[in-house]
């Protein structure tokens, strides 16, 4: 009551009332924001957080927090208590005014923050955005000043530190995000991009600054998140190619999906070496840009959710090939790769449904691919299980590439797991990924689950795998990607 006569009149009820809060039991903690006189009689802006601690026997034992002066509200994000972006703008401006010292400026985002929201919902995505501006304060160097821009972003900046310095403090942030995060008993999954552009180098304004340090976050995100890009010299070029090419593709689309086409790439048994089914693997040409790697356009098509669209085409036209395929093998299984935009919010599962019940396949002729890193959120799993309930394959896309431990082999809802190509391209001279490999077949065969070796090319790769006893190999030195009418043509052989 005495603190309260202190409180600025327009702020005592909420005051008050965060104190009722506490004394009723309906909260434990306290924070609260107010106006309050201090003894030169001047409204100075104060923060209150407590908690409620309890004893053994779980009754409350003391009410303990502390009172801090955030003195000019209007600097701080309300949320993180971070300083905001106008604080940035005039941290930097007064810096570029006062130095010629490099700075840099680097600018993260969290990826997928959207899905968090919808998933769960805006509370916890508040909760999510102050636990990571804690631990991107906490796993950061002391010298390094953060602020939280709008959204789900936030600028930290670096005095006098080298490239090499800020890769290695985006990479500490980077192997901590890429991991679940537990807060209380949620999980939640949410990796961080970045892009960054220094002063004077690569401008000298802020607006500029700020500019390129976002094209170099965009660059990032467009190149499937979950890393930092540095500003360069044509990143305007690169820019604009990529706005054409999302043009491009939108044409594509509503031209009927003109330019793209299915290749086939067989999956073999790794034993007998015969065609056991083939991996779908989309292509897109057009006349402005020629022939275009997936690892391109398809992330262009993930970040502007065209995805579901193409994605629809992609399986529909796969399982209309695969008719085919099976009248020569009628066990023939067919993979299909999806993304986790083409499942999240909306599950593609009864167009999925629809499309199988419409064809002559069986769901144990269909596979689909999802990459590691979404196989381990598990903000998915019911998707998993309707995808099950379908009675179709799964397969872990990719595995070794995400930072997930080995430990989501336990839990994993595939039926498959295939390897990525990175592991086998070292494995003749790398005794360490020729190890990992033969843990990992040994581990996925204890849990029931097959194994996909991806990227095999040669003879001398292929000896040292097999006596690893994969169950299936799908690499050039046995299929390069094909049309349908060629991959006809080896099953036709294999009789
Ligand atoms: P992925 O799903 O891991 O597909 C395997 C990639 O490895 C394919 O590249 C394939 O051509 C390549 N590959 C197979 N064997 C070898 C080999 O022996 N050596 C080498 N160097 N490479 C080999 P591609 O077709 O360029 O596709 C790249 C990625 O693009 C795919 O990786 C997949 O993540 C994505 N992608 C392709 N098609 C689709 C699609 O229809 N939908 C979605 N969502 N993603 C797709
Ligand atoms: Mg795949
Ligand atoms: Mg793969």
């Amino acid at each position: 009551q005495i603190w309260a006569q202190k409180v600025h009149p327009l702020d005592r009820k909420m005051f008050l009332e965060s104190y009722q809060e506490i004394i009723d039991g309906r909260s434990i903690h306290q924070h609260v924001e107010y106006r309050a006189m201090n003894h030169k009689q001047e409204w100075v802006w104060l923060r209150t957080r407590g908690t409620v601690m309890f004893d053994e026997e779980g009754q409350p034992d003391l009410f303990a927090g502390i009172i801090s002066n955030i003195d000019q509200k209007d600097k701080f994000d309300p949320l993180t208590g971070l300083y905001n972006k106008y604080e940035l703008e005039a941290m930097v401006k007064t810096h570029i005014e006062q130095s010629q010292e490099s700075l840099a400026l680097m600018i993260l985002n969290l990826d997928n923050f959207k899905h968090i929201n919808q998933l769960r919902d805006r509370v916890f995505g508040d909760e999510v955005l102050r636990y990571s501006a804690q631990k991107i304060c906490t796993l950061l160097p002391k010298d390094v000043l953060v602020y939280k821009l709008d959204s789900d972003e936030f600028a930290v900046v670096f005095k006098n530190y080298s490239r090499e310095q800020i890769v290695k403090c985006y990479n500490t942030l980077n192997k901590f995000f890429a991991k679940q995060q537990f807060i209380e008993d949620m999980h939640f999954y949410c990796s961080i991009s970045a892009g960054c552009a220094f002063y004077p180098k690569d401008a000298s304004l802020y607006i500029n600054l700020y500019k390129y340090a976002e094209y170099a976050l965009e660059r990032s995100k467009n190149s499937g998140k979950n890393q930092l890009s540095f500003y360069f010299k044509n990143i305007v070029m690169d820019h604009l190619r990529r706005l054409n090419m999302l043009d491009a593709l939108r044409s594509s689309i509503e031209n009927n999906f003109h330019g793209f086409s299915l290749k086939f790439q067989p999956i073999v048994d790794a034993s007998t070496l015969k065609i056991i089914g083939a991996e779908a693997l989309v292509r897109w040409h057009c006349e402005e840009f020629g022939h275009v790697l997936p690892t391109e356009f398809i992330p262009l098509l993930e970040h502007s959710r065209m995805i579901i669209e193409v994605g629809k085409w992609i399986f529909k036209e796969a399982i209309k090939q695969a008719e085919s395929f099976i009248l020569y093998k009628s066990d023939f299984i067919l993979s299909v790769n999806l993304s986790y935009v083409q499942t999240s919010p909306t599950p593609m599962t009864p167009f999925i449904r629809e499309v199988i019940e419409n064809s002559t396949l069986d769901p144990k002729n269909i596979s689909v691919e999802f990459t590691e890193s979404y196989i381990a959120s598990d903000d998915i799993q019911e998707i998993f299980k309707s995808i099950r309930d379908l009675n179709i394959n799964i397969a872990m896309d990719d595995f070794g590439t995400g930072y997930s431990s080995l430990s989501v082999l336990k839990e994993c809802p595939a039926n498959t797991v295939k390897i990525d190509k990175a592991f086998v391209q070292d494995i003749t001279f790398s005794r360490f990924d020729k190890t990992l490999i033969r843990l990992i077949i040994e581990l996925c065969h204890e849990a029931n689950m097959k194994v996909c070796l991806e990227g095999v090319e040669t003879k001398e790769e292929y000896a040292i795998i097999r006596d690893m006893k994969p169950d299936y190999i799908q690499g050039y030195l046995f299929g390069k990607p094909c049309d349908a009418g060629k991959l006809i043509e080896l099953l036709k052989k294999m009789d």
